[in-house]
């Protein structure tokens, strides 16, 4: 067991605080990180603007540790779906989604997800464990690496396996790191953070200085439908995430937007359309509607293009601004809700301790 100091898991105020006790001036810790977030080097030795006995002391002391790519597919639309591999043997997945029109990486926060929402693979497996900041904000270095796009605008979105909410303080912690001016410099208005819905959590990001934007993943428009889908909306329902939306700093010429998984049959009726609309009446807010991606074990389908249609269309004549979702890299499995890491099930009673959180 190592006892280095792991510098993926620190701000930069924590690093110059390390430093310092080490006898080493505030920009050494600037130096290190343009390093690491800039131009992906993690081998103390390489950093060459670094005084050669420092940099043996770092690599005596300190440790960067990066996630390794256990597998990467292509799909036909140019979606790519990393499976990545965590020093302790999880593994979790990050995709990389070309020309929506800008560049996303869509990233991880858990290692399986607790919230167990009814038409979601990564929901059932259950939550195994919370990712680190360093976890979390690695996967942009490794795919930032792997797509040779460090010098090129991406946006990152907090949609990948796990409920960034129930991980607040790493997940922050992350953000903060990747918004680091000396490191990457990923501006806030670049990220977006899509959650359930965790009330006091969601409360809690519109008071934070680096504040990404913001989506819900909503599904139905009232509680008696939204408790079947999202078994969450039972502790915190609709009209109070709704009201805590409408209370939401939204930046300037910004919205939040509304995800909204479409079932046949289940939330896809035109009754559902005018009750959502009522709900964003007035509200900086935009509607995603995500048809459902099948899969075996998803006991729901697909809604017909006709009925999609219709749905979108009576949002946007009552005036709310809505989007249908293309469904990317479904032949890889990497679409929304198909992410899902193979005999990583935790057992039932690990799975029921993890659910019963706060
Ligand atoms: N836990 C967070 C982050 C995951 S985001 C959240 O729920 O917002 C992933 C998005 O894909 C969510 O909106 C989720 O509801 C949606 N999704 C999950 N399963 C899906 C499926 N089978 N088809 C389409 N979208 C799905």
């Amino acid at each position: 067991m190592s006892s280095r100091l792991e510098i993926t898991e620190l701000e930069r105020p924590a690093l110059e605080t390390a430093l310092a006790k080490r006898g080493q001036p505030k920009f050494r810790a600037q130096q290190i990180v343009a390093w690491i977030y800039q131009r992906g080097i993690t081998d103390f030795a390489a950093m060459s603007d670094l005084p050669h006995d420092l940099r043996q002391q770092l690599g005596a002391e300190f440790s960067v540790t990066t996630p390794s790519i256990a597998s990467r597919h292509i799909s036909e639309d140019g979606t790519q779906k990393f499976l990545l591999r965590l020093t302790d043997g999880a593994q979790i997945e990050s995709v990389f989604i070309p020309d929506t029109p800008a560049m996303t990486f869509c990233i991880s926060t858990q290692v399986g997800c607790a919230m167990a929402c009814a038409f979601c693979l990564t929901g059932k497996m259950g939550l195994t464990r919370n990712l680190t900041a360093g976890e979390i904000a690695g996967q942009v270095r490794v795919l930032a690496d792997a797509l040779d796009m460090r010098d090129r605008a991406f946006n990152v979105v907090l949609m990948g396996m796990g409920e960034p909410l129930h991980n607040y303080d790493e997940t922050m912690k992350a953000l903060r790191i990747l918004g680091d001016e000396k490191g990457l410099a990923l501006p806030a208005r670049r990220v977006t953070l899509s959650t359930v819905g965790l009330l006091p959590a969601l409360e809690k990001l519109g008071r934070e200085p680096y504040m990404p934007n913001l989506a819900i993943s909503l599904h139905a428009p009232t509680d008696a439908q939204r408790g079947e889908l999202v078994p969450i909306n039972k502790k915190w329902g609709v009209e109070e995430i709704i009201a805590a939306c409408r209370q939401f700093p939204v930046r300037k010429r910004s919205r939040i937007t509304f995800e909204y998984v479409l079932l046949a049959g289940v939330n896809d009726s035109p009754e559902d359309a005018r009750r959502l609309a009522k709900l964003m009446a007035g509200m900086k807010s935009k509607v995603n509607i995500i048809p459902l991606n099948a899969a075996a074990g998803i006991p729901f389908e697909r809604p017909s293009e006709e009925r999609i249609d219709e749905f979108a269309r009576i949002l946007s004549e009552r005036g709310v601004l809505v989007s249908v979702r293309k469904s990317r890299g479904r032949d890889i499995r990497a679409a929304c809700g198909q992410l899902i890491v193979e005999g990583q099930r935790p057992s039932p009673a690990q799975r029921l301790a993890t659910i019963a959180f706060s």
